[in-house]
């Protein structure tokens, strides 16, 4: 083993330098610097080369973290670049933003008393070094394939199908309702965490490359889903899912409650530039307002931190369940915390109230009970414990489900799980239609950038295999 590697005994865990709360809440840039040469190197030595590294096995795209970390520790970054670019799409977006404590770093055997290593912020620096330099090329096809295949969404599922699908030197169609590409990664996920000029840099490589985008088209409206397969040899489906859970409580139709997507949209919309008339006139936009965001994931996190720079009077997080127990990364809270948001565990919303603005609302105590059938302790209201909170925009953040299927393209064969989801056969990634595949959220549900990743990189390997296949049944059938 190299020299340079195992000390994570001397030297200390770091992260790259957070910027001060104080500071980072008036702007929406991303709140960790980069690691300098130095740093990155000297982190990356911390790993021990595990013989059977859970790092690797609990990153969704088994990214082969020690022999990167073993080449950065070194110097070699071209190499390291290399070997961390092979298996994955977006290095510098997923060591941004994957939940880490979750994945490969929540997993990473350092002996006990000794905390992970970075790994999140070696593979961001790995990447952001390849830029710099110029090793990260738009792609170059030898040998163009005459075959077309129509991806619909620009998310990360449909970004990482299209780059591999491309690379192997097919026509590949982009199609997206939106006008810019990187579905909840332009739209959704705020600039603090991802700015945006990470996602345009990778749609503007990937066209450069080959890669046709035709945005603002939506499938099932502007072109019928026939018409499309009628054009393309294959079809990959990677809509995501965009319907917000909704909870129905007394005032839930006054002014001034929201779904979070509409006021995330709304947010990174105007920090690109756009004139967006709901921010504008107020409506969604938390500027001098006292703000309740009900909910504890990823997407309720956006949502207070992105209050917080709205310059809100006050922002407040209600969560039935306790900080413990929340889906949210618990890096993301921390945050929060620092950033002044006040967090009500342990408490749902009963009633929104006002005339018809939205001024308060009631909320009641939750006791955590007894473990249900999914092993999660079912949350009972407190009687008695009711209280208000002040609000005159209250943000609903409770999850997405998936618009209607197999309505949304009227596809009556498009199969559907019992979450609404679309049903693939996980081998292939085929849908029930012969060459229509599926990946991302719409096939897993609101998942993870990573796992949009996985899946967008493995439909295109079995988009190929079966475009291999039907090309050869064409040849025997003309025998
Ligand atoms: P999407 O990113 O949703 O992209 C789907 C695309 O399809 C969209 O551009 C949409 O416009 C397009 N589309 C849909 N229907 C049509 C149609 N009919 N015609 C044409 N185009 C269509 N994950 C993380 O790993 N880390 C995070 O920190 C994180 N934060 C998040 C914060 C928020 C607020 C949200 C909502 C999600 C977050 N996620 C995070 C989850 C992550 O963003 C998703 O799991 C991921 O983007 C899914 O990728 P996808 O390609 O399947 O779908
Ligand atoms: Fe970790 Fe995500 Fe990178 Fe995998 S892709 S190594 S889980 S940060
Ligand atoms: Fe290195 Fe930790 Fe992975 Fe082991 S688990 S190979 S120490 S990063």
């Amino acid at each position: 083993m190299s020299s340079k590697m195992l000390k994570f005994v001397n030297v200390e865990k770091a992260m790259p330098q957070k910027r001060e709360a104080e500071k980072r809440k008036f702007d929406f840039d991303e709140i960790y610097a980069e690691f300098s040469e130095q740093k990155a190197e000297e982190q990356a030595s911390r790993c021990s080369q595990c013989g059977v590294p859970f790092c690797q096995v609990n990153c969704p795209l088994h990214n082969n973290i020690p022999d990167w970390l073993m080449l950065t520790a070194e110097g070699r970054m071209q190499e390291a670049y290399e070997v961390s670019s092979a298996t994955n799409t977006f290095p510098e977006i997923c060591g941004r933003i994957c939940p880490q404590d979750r994945l490969c770093e929540g997993n990473c055997v350092i002996e006990k008393g000794f905390e992970s290593v970075s790994i999140g912020a070696v593979e961001k620096h790995i990447t952001e070094t390849a830029f710099d330099n110029g090793w990260v090329k738009p792609i170059t096809v030898k040998a163009e394939k005459e075959q077309s295949i129509g991806i619909i969404g620009a998310g990360p599922a449909g970004l990482a199908a299209a780059d591999l699908l491309r690379r192997k030197g097919y026509q590949v169609v982009v199609y997206d309702r939106y006008d810019r590409a990187g579905g909840l990664l332009i739209y959704g996920i705020p600039g603090f965490k991802l700015e945006k000029d990470i996602v345009t840099r990778r749609h503007d490589l990937l066209a450069q490359g080959g890669v046709v985008f035709r945005l603002n088209c939506e499938i099932g409206k502007d072109i019928t889903f026939d018409d499309l397969r009628a054009k393309h040899d294959a079809v990959l489906i990677a809509t995501g899912v965009y319907k917000a859970r909704d909870i129905e409580l007394p005032g839930s139709n006054l002014n001034g409650v929201v779904p979070a997507l509409d006021f995330l949209i709304a947010s990174n919309r105007k920090s690109l530039g756009d004139s967006v008339p709901e921010f504008d006139n107020g409506t969604l936009n938390a500027d001098g307002k006292n703000v309740v965001v009900i909910g504890g994931g990823d997407t309720a996190m956006d949502c207070v931190r992105t209050a917080i720079r709205q310059n809100a009077k006050s922002v407040t997080c209600l969560y039935r369940r306790d900080k413990a127990n929340m889906p949210g990364s618990q890096r993301e809270v921390q945050n929060a915390e620092e950033e002044g948001v006040v967090f009500q565990w342990l408490s749902a919303p009963q009633e929104f109230i006002g005339q018809e603005q939205v001024t308060s609302v009631s909320a009641q105590r939750i006791h955590l009970g007894q473990p249900d059938a999914t092993g999660r302790q079912v949350p009972n209201l407190l009687a008695g414990s009711e209280f208000t909170v002040s609000g005159d925009l209250v943000i609903k953040a409770l999850g997405f489900d998936p618009e209607d299927l197999p309505g949304m393209f009227n596809q009556s064969e498009l199969g559907v799980s019992k979450w609404g989801t679309i049903s693939v056969n996980w081998k292939t990634m085929e849908t029930g239609i012969d060459g229509v595949f599926a990946a991302g959220d719409i096939v897993r549900g609101a998942s993870l950038v990573v796992w949009g990743v996985k899946d967008g990189r493995d439909a295109a390997e079995h988009i190929d295999t079966y475009i291999a296949k039907t090309e050869q049944q064409k040849v025997q059938a003309a025998e």
